[in-house]
């Protein structure tokens, strides 16, 4: 019964849904793989059903009327067949075991760490956390919000601050994004140089180098101890403790920096601010770093949780997210995010940054770990990590090396003259990985794995002999003096301390999962994000030890696993897209669109071409790309869109003459934002390609594309993917994510490069846009394991069924509802938007009342008001079964009928269901005086009453949070 969806032995199928084009003569696209059943939701019955209300005999006929015939692509994707869970498996077992898990104490911003298994299996393992969406919708979404505002909470305290935001990218990211800020703040607006300390991190010196570019800002590296501030500078950056170890006292240096009118910006090693004094002790205005060593795997690079700590003078400068204090309807304190108005999705071209997706499930889990452990088990691990530096200090010492006189805390600077290579070659037959500085200089850098026979082992390698470990060491470093000790307490805050037992541990995750709607709850229909099946095979190579236990610094020979299973990601993805070139370092999607104009630009500008910087971008387009453009140095320039809400072709032409030699980009989302395969994009793209410019692609509209036609095929030069949307990695709660970006030919030298690692990107490399060199990694197995399973026939079904499920919501809903913007055909492509904004004036309903309404109904809301103002924007997944559609649809028709109550005057105007949604359990118990009944409130339909998602609050006062803006954990008490 089951051939459109379980294996085939033959690509002949006769029943409803015939082959790839149902031509013989055409590329046959091979058997489906028995995964494939598994990751799509329909079963075959349920799809003639749906085919059947939407009246296509097959699904090819469904496409054929959906996707315009001139782009759709005449052959089958050329990738592996598909195989079953275990095949997959297999196959990525036996790349992982060619990765070889070392000893790395090569620092450099990244240490092994012990992920408490309590937050490493109920966390990070847990689709009660992995798979929930971005908290836009606070009521359902306290539990991670809570989580994040535990992570502000301890990065504020241990960096001195006053205020944090919810995690950026990376280090390097955050360094840059702080540059941005100093340079926006600027007094002296002739000062366009940024100087940063040569004993920072080299990739964060990197990062920041690229971000500089484009924006005209010059970069100075020196040194601390040198410079004395008389070329004009608007900022600084230093690192502490410094990459070889040095912990400095820079409180002079800063006094003389704010003296010359320059902001002062500290990348600090948060754990090791449990002994050292913090720097918003001694100026720092900014304050940044990873939170990777508080229990989040290396990873060979990432995911990891930045921070971004800063005074409260600079609150509404923050780049990212940042979590605060509000209130409910019943004045209880209930946590959102807060001053939105910086953001991309709001501010757009005017943003602080282009962050969307950031690192939430990672921040969390660094906030976990310092919850379990608490202030008095963080000091714990720094001491014994600083105090095995010492002990290995005096031998090393003892054995005659040169250790310099800087105080440290966990890395060493060691003095090896011609014993270098000697001591490489022992360290490789101990497979210990060390840094080498220079020819005659090693780093060591300790973390809290590292037992008393780890520090005997690294003695033997640096002596070639065994002398017994002292375990009261006559230190031979100073130790900290007292300027550099932290004398003041940190996370004092209950929370910190409630936790330690396992016990209290685990119920605390659950208590906070339970409160949020997860796609282990419900289906969660955001339309342009993608919220499919994360399939559990997919996940479990994430934290094998082949791929998390990894550092990014590694020798390539240790990684050949790693290189094969990028290399085929890269060949795939390039297949899926028809680029040349892939690379896979940006760490979200809007990441990949900074990357992305980046190599356009460097590509006009190697065609001596530098006048070329105005980037047309429609109306409708997300926020991140105007971020983006501008971040690239770039001119926004919007071209409308017109009432069926595609491009205005005339007006493109216009603006693309208008700007002529100046045109640099076109980006373009396809299918559109208001989800529709646009007819004329090819037309488009050769208008701009006519003028000079090159066309970036916004692909997070891909799940519309995937085997069925190809951003290079029909004319776009770059395009990103963002493989936490169609290529299956979760969204975290807000990332991690996964932004690669495809090229074609002639921008591919430009693809961003590392400069600690050779053999990435292209020969003229934009430099590199990320800390580690491949970004992400870790999650990478993910998206490999995804079209591993699928193969590319069973791809292009997961796209045609993604495509039949939004079409099916569409049919079902008109009637009730407007859908706003169709195709050919009144057909919509993945996605659809329904308009409620009749609403406002027949019942005084808005958008936000039917969201939080069907909160009462057990689903997370649609995508709300973007990219129309008053609409909700729906995209099932391909992974939705025909049941779960019929659930929503249900719940969205009697959400009218209960809007037409209103209408009719059945239901009050200011009272009604709408208006005092989503209900809680509190209101059940609260005086009833509603003019409806309790059962209506909350148990709308059979299914709510067996199966109950209770949202933790009332509807939330927004902006009571932003005028009142509370950021951390003691707030929550003043209520
Ligand atoms: C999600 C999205 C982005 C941004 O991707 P992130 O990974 O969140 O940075 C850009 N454009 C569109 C249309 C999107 O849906």
């Amino acid at each position: 019964m089951t051939q459109l969806f379980s294996e085939i032995g033959t690509a002949d199928v006769s029943t409803v849904v015939a082959g790839a084009s149902g031509s013989p003569a055409a590329a046959q696209p091979g058997p489906l793989s028995p995964f494939v059943a598994r990751h799509l939701g329909p079963t075959e019955q349920d799809a003639e059903a749906m085919l059947a209300a939407l009246g296509y005999a097959s699904l090819e006929e469904l496409i054929e009327a959906t996707v315009p015939s001139a782009i759709r692509l005449q052959q089958a994707l050329d990738l592996p067949q598909g195989l079953d869970e275990a095949a997959a498996l297999a196959q990525l077992r036996s790349l992982a075991a060619q990765n070889q898990v070392w000893r790395s104490y090569l620092g450099l911003g990244y240490a092994n760490t012990l992920t408490p298994a309590v937050i490493q299996r109920n966390v990070l393992e847990n689709p009660g956390w992995y798979t929930q969406y971005t908290p836009y919708q606070p009521e359902i979404s306290q539990g991670r919000l809570e989580a994040l505002l535990n992570f502000q909470t301890l990065v504020t305290d241990l960096t001195g601050m006053e205020i944090a935001n919810a995690s950026l990218l990376d280090e390097g990211t955050a360094a840059a994004e702080t540059m941005t800020l100093a340079f926006n703040a600027r007094k002296q607006k002739d000062a366009k140089t940024f100087w940063v300390s040569a004993a920072c991190h080299p990739q964060t010196i990197d990062v920041v180098k690229t971000r500089a570019l484009p924006l005209g800002i010059a970069v100075m590296v020196g040194d601390h101890r040198s410079f004395s501030f008389d070329t004009p500078v608007f900022g600084v950056l230093l690192q502490y403790p410094a990459t070889d170890g040095a912990v400095y006292d820079y409180e002079d240096f800063i006094a003389a920096a704010h003296g010359a009118n320059a902001l002062v910006t500290v990348a600090a090693d948060l754990l090791s601010l449990t002994l050292l004094r913090p720097p918003g002790e001694f100026g720092a205005d900014v304050v940044v770093g990873n939170t990777q060593r508080f229990g989040v795997p290396l990873g060979f690079g990432g995911p990891h949780a930045a921070f971004f700590a800063t005074r409260n003078a600079f609150a509404r400068k923050l780049p990212g997210r940042l979590v605060g204090v509000s209130k409910d309807t019943y004045d209880n304190p209930a946590l959102r995010l807060t001053l939105q108005t910086r953001e991309q999705h709001i501010r757009r071209d005017a943003a602080t940054s282009n962050i969307c997706t950031a690192q939430v499930l990672l921040a969390i889990m660094a906030a976990m770990y310092a919850v379990y452990h608490g202030p008095e088990g963080l000091r714990a691990i720094g001491d014994r990590i600083h105090h095995h530096t010492l002990a290995l200090a005096s031998a090393l010492t003892a054995a005659g090396f040169d250790l310099g006189q800087e105080p440290v805390f966990d890395t060493l600077r060691v003095g090896v003259g011609d014993l270098q290579s000697d001591i490489l070659t022992r360290a490789a037959d101990h497979r210990i990985n060390l840094r080498a500085l220079d020819s005659e200089t090693l780093i060591v850098a300790l973390d809290e794995t590292v037992t008393e026979a780890d520090l005997q082992d690294l003695i033997t390698v640096f002596t070639g002999s065994t002398p017994p470990l002292s375990h009261s060491p006559t230190p031979s470093l100073p130790h900290l003096p007292s300027p550099l000790q932290r004398t003041t307490p940190y996370l004092t805050h209950p929370t910190f301390h409630r936790y330690h037992s396992e016990t209290e541990m685990l119920r605390y995750l659950y208590r906070l999962q339970n409160k949020d709607l997860s796609l282990a709850t419900a289906m969660i229909p955001l339309g342009s994000c993608t919220m499919k099946l994360n399939a559990t095979a997919e996940m479990v190579p994430v934290t094998w030890p082949e791929f998390g236990q990894i550092h990014p610094f590694a020798p390539a020979e240790q990684t050949a696993g790693y290189r094969k299973l990028f290399s085929d990601l890269e060949t795939w993805l390039g297949e899926i897209t028809g680029f040349d070139g892939v690379s896979l370092q940006p760490n979200a999607g809007a990441q990949g669109e900074y990357t992305g104009l980046l190599v356009i630009r460097e590509y006009h500008q190697q065609r001596g071409e530098h006048h070329r910087n105005v980037c047309l971008i429609p109306q409708s387009a997300h926020g991140t790309n105007p971020a983006s453009a501008v971040m690239a140095g770039m001119k926004v320039v919007p071209v409308a869109c017109d009432e069926d809400g595609n491009i205005d072709v005339a007006d493109l032409q216009a603006k693309a003459e208008k700007h002529g030699e100046k045109l640099a980009a076109l980006m373009v989302t396809y299918p559109s934002t208001h989800g529709v395969f646009e007819a004329g994009i090819a037309e488009i793209c050769a208008i701009v390609h006519d003028h000079g410019g090159q066309v970036y692609m916004d692909g997070a509209n891909m799940n519309a594309q995937v085997g069925l036609c190809r951003p290079a095929d029909f004319g776009a030069d770059v395009c990103h993917l963002n493989l936490h949307k169609t290529f299956c990695i979760p969204h975290g709660g807000g990332g991690p994510g996964v932004g690669p970006i495809g090229v074609k030919a002639h921008l591919a030298p430009y693809l961003p490069g590392h400069g600690l690692v050779a053999g990435v990107g292209g020969d003229q490399s934009v430099g590199a846009v990320t800390s580690a060199p491949w970004g992400s990694a870790s999650i990478l197995p993910i998206s490999w394991m995804y079209i591993a399973m699928m193969g590319g026939a069973g791809l292009k079904r997961a796209t045609e069924v993604a495509i039949l499920n939004a079409n099916y919501i569409a049919q079902r809903l008109a009637g009730h509802y407007d859908i706003l913007y169709t195709g050919q055909n009144g057909r919509v492509a993945h996605e659809c938007i329904l308009d409620v904004r009749p609403f406002k004036k027949s019942a005084d309903i808005g958008v936000e009342d039917v969201a939080k309404r069907l909160i009462d109904y057990g689903f997370h809301p649609p995508t709300m008001s973007w990219p129309v103002a008053g609409t909700l924007m729906v995209e099932p997944t391909e992974s939705e079964s025909k049941a779960e559609l019929d659930r929503f649809c249900d719940a969205m028709i009697a959400i009218r009928e209960e809007i037409r109550a209103i209408e009719t005057g059945q239901a009050d105007r200011d009272h009604n269901l709408l208006k005092h949604a989503p209900h809680t359990a509190a209101d059940l118990v609260s005086d009833w005086d509603r003019p409806y009944s309790r059962e209506q409130a909350v148990f709308p339909t059979p299914f709510t009453r067996s199966a109950k998602f209770w949202p933790a609050v009332n509807r939330i006062d927004q902006a009571y949070g932003d005028r009142n803006l509370i950021c951390s954990c003691a707030g929550m008490e003043n209520y």
